[in-house]
């Protein structure tokens, strides 16, 4: 079994449906297909929702009676046959009335989460009706009968894995379609994995039926050893390790929800990244057999705000760093780079919302400097401390950059620093020369 899983933009329009559709039909064998929201629908929804908590109601119906327009049109160009575009009406109206529903009624928490399903419900009710046509041997799968989560939020493989193999037993198809991103929670409610969750969902899936491969269709040839967007001739990286990949994506690596790839490796399934628009391209493959190789990838992430902690209280003291970290804990903000000395402790947040009370508390534990519009820089490759060469291979050419902190050694696949924003793209530039320039002249 294959599972293939297409964001929004993959199935953004009846043009993308149709390469979804070819895409999943030239895939041999049995395989699970799940799909996001149309791209954009999502956001509309969260629109619609927060128009209804302030009670503008006319406003939320102008934009529900929009939504329904749009895709009365996607129907009417995707789906040929009079009969599957009748289906395809009454579905349409079937939804239509329930975001009409939720919109008559005193609003509720409840109400959100079904508000929010409806992208999902409908894009692979259409994308069904489509494949009927063109392939005629696939089923369509609600999500809200085997995707589940507890009362922390946290998915329940067992019951997902119980319920799937019922629901596919009762079936005998070539492909299932199914809701990324939905779910049901512990009181049986319509509930979701959080926004862009339709890649947990395919890993969950996947781990479920011990898939042969779990494969992300994105807009993007996979994960790129440096950041296009600012690097001239970045090229997709072949394949990645499981740690490699996990060290990447927090690093705005998009492509790849970073919790996500937790059911995948646990299993040991492969996940191939690959791009909906050029499927002839390779694209990344994660699997735990990656051949090492000194560096894969770099990336960075912005708006990184570093807080340095100086206080002489901390020489030869036990139990400070305790300190300093319970009022980040009380304030749920994470950490996400540190490095002490003896006498400071600098590290760094992404999150800045409660940054006045974390300065507030630390106050009391010594001097604190912050330091905002920062950018982290993650090396990641195979970079164990007992290979020589790694950092000077790194530093070399960026003497001339000044370097605010270093995380070295943390793991064997990472190492990171920061530096202002200003300079990120001059960072990623002379890394990209020093490290990769034979292996992106090979690339081009
Ligand atoms: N449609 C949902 C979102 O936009 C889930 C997903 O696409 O992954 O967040
Ligand atoms: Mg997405």
């Amino acid at each position: 079994m294959i599972v293939l899983k297409f964001g929004g933009t993959s199935v953004g329009s009846v043009e993308n449906f149709r390469k979804v559709a070819q895409i999943v039909q030239s895939t041999a064998g049995e395989k699970i297909v799940v799909l996001s929201a149309m791209s954009g629908v999502t956001n509309t929804l969260v629109r619609i929702t927060d128009l209804l908590k302030t009670s503008s109601v006319e406003e939320a119906l102008v934009l529900i009676h929009r939504l329904n327009e749009k895709y009365l049109e996607v129907a009417k160009d995707l789906i040929a046959s009079d009969d599957n575009y009748f289906k395809a009406q009454i579905v349409l109206k079937r939804h239509h009335e329930v975001l009409l529903t939720i919109a008559s009624e005193p609003f509720s928490g409840k109400n959100e989460k079904t508000i929010m399903a409806q992208g999902e419900l409908i894009s692979t009710n259409l994308f069904q009706l489509y494949m009927d046509e063109v392939d005629g041997n696939s089923v369509l799968l609600s999500a809200l009968d085997f995707m589940q989560i507890d009362q922390h939020a946290e998915p329940r493989t067992e019951v997902i894995q119980n319920r799937l193999s019922k629901v596919l037993a009762n079936h005998s198809a070539r492909t299932f379609i199914t809701q990324g991103f939905i779910c049901r929670n512990i009181n049986n409610e319509i509930d979701n994995l959080n926004r862009g969750g339709s890649d947990y969902s395919a890993s969950l899936i996947g781990a479920a039926v011990q898939a042969d491969q779990i494969q992300i269709w994105t807009d993007i040839d996979g994960m790129h050893n440096n950041d296009p967007r600012f690097v001239d001739h970045t090229f997709s990286v072949e394949e990645l390790s499981f740690d490699e990949a996990a060290e990447l994506a927090y690093f705005g690596a998009k492509i790849l929800h970073p919790q996500s790839i937790i059911p995948a490796q646990e299993n040991n399934i492969p996940v191939l990244l690959k791009n909906t628009f050029k499927p002839e391209s390779k694209g990344t493959l994660i699997h735990n057999r990656a051949r090492t190789k000194k560096i894969r990838a770099i990336a960075a992430k912005d708006n990184i705000t570093a807080i340095k902690i100086k206080s002489y209280r901390m020489l030869m003291a036990y139990g400070f760093l305790k300190k300093v970290f319970d009022v980040f804990e009380q304030h749920k903000t994470s950490i996400d780079m540190i490095t002490t000395s003896e006498v400071a402790v600098s590290l760094t947040i992404d999150n800045t919302s409660k940054l006045e009370a974390i300065k507030n508390e630390l106050q009391g534990f010594g001097n604190i400097e912050v330091d905002s519009d920062l950018s982290i820089i993650c090396i990641a490759g195979d970079l164990a401390q007992n290979k020589k060469g790694i950092t000077s291979a790194i530093f070399n050419g960026l003497r001339d950059i000044p370097i605010r902190m270093i995380s070295y050694g943390g793991s064997n696949y990472n190492l990171s620093f920061l530096v202002k924003t200003s300079d990120k793209i001059s960072v990623l530039n002379i890394l990209n020369e020093g490290l990769f320039a034979e292996l992106a002249l090979e690339a081009i």
